[in-house]
């Protein structure tokens, strides 16, 4: 595909959610499906590369470089972005390399990802000046991609998530784990409109100031009580609620963002924490792909996501 057909994504589907929980309380949820946007691509990761490769490929620059732990949406989706758009990439990932790649490296190798293991101390320095001269120096022209996806140019892409859906809803609700997407969607809002994120780590208090630095309007608060224990940890319970989610609605959830926010968001629901009559959008970020790692890392504890 070529570049100038790297649009925008449109006509994402928003689709209501009918649970006996959300007529109890007199609310109601629509799901953005943003993991429809492209089987590899998928959900915000897509909205936060376009605009950046559209910018990499207007200077010229030829090779993707970024970063991310071996589970990595975001290596997942730069390295299918590359190919498919053109670009040569590199994913610098966190931690030591294993005799067999998990699911997503080994992904993101088959579209042609450099793979680059650092240690986890190198790792945190991966935006010095001496970790570049260091372990890329030797990659000609490239465009740098931040952990994660997030930087101006990815806010703005998810400015845009919000912008085609035709109900007039109060709250909106996203998984956080830089809070660029959050961000994105807060710079959408109508002044009557809030935003909710789920954070996903343990710790997150953080992603308040991460937050500030995008946006200006205070219509929005973070969840930190949903993390089940900290990034990518997962409990019965979570697994239980995927799974069950999965067999009611027949809509796949990933154990490390979209499954923990629509946890708290059925919690918060099922407390009372909305005013009856209340319209909800939560955002189904995508991820999916990280289901099958997920279930091959804990198979030996028996929690399969299906
Ligand atoms: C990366 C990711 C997030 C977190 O997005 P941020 O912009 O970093 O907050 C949320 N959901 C899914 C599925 C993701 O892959």
């Amino acid at each position: 595909m070529y570049l100038w057909r790297m649009h925008s994504p449109i006509n994402i589907p928003v689709q209501e959610i009918l649970d006996p929980v959300l007529r109890e309380n007199a609310v109601r949820v629509y799901l953005k499906r943003e993991d429809l946007i492209h089987e590899k691509i998928s959900g915000n990761k897509w909205r936060k590369l376009v605009y950046n490769l559209k910018h990499a490929k207007s200077k010229g620059l030829k090779t993707l470089v970024t970063f991310g732990g071996a589970f990595s949406n975001h290596i997942s989706a730069t390295a299918a972005a590359g190919k498919e758009f053109g670009f040569k990439t590199v994913g610098v990932i966190r931690g030591e390399e294993y005799a067999s790649l998990n699911p997503t490296l080994h992904y993101a190798s088959s579209c042609g990802m450099e793979l680059r293991y650092v240690d986890r101390s190198a790792y945190r320095e991966k935006m010095s000046k001496e970790f570049k001269a260091k372990y890329l120096a030797d990659i000609e022209s490239y465009y740098l991609i931040p952990e994660g996806g997030t930087n101006k140019l990815a806010v703005r892409g998810c400015e845009e998530i919000l912008s085609e859906i035709p109900i007039d809803f109060d709250v909106t609700c996203c998984a956080c784990g830089t809070g660029g997407t959050l961000s994105g969607i807060i710079n959408s809002l109508k002044p009557h409109q809030r935003a909710l994120g789920f954070v996903s780590l343990k710790g997150g208090d953080f992603i308040h100031d991460e937050i500030r630095k995008y946006v200006i309007n205070s219509q929005w608060s973070l969840n930190l009580d949903y993390h089940f224990g900290g990034y990518a940890k997962v409990d019965r319970v979570l697994v239980d609620f995927i799974n069950q989610f999965k067999l009611k609605h027949n809509i796949a959830l990933d154990p490390i963002y979209t499954g923990k926010m629509m946890f708290g968001l059925w919690n918060l629901i099922e407390n009372g924490y909305f005013r009856r009559g209340t319209t909800i959008i939560a955002i189904h970020t995508g991820g999916l792909q990280g289901i099958l790692g997920m279930n091959e890392r804990n198979r030996a504890k028996g929690l399969q996501i299906l």
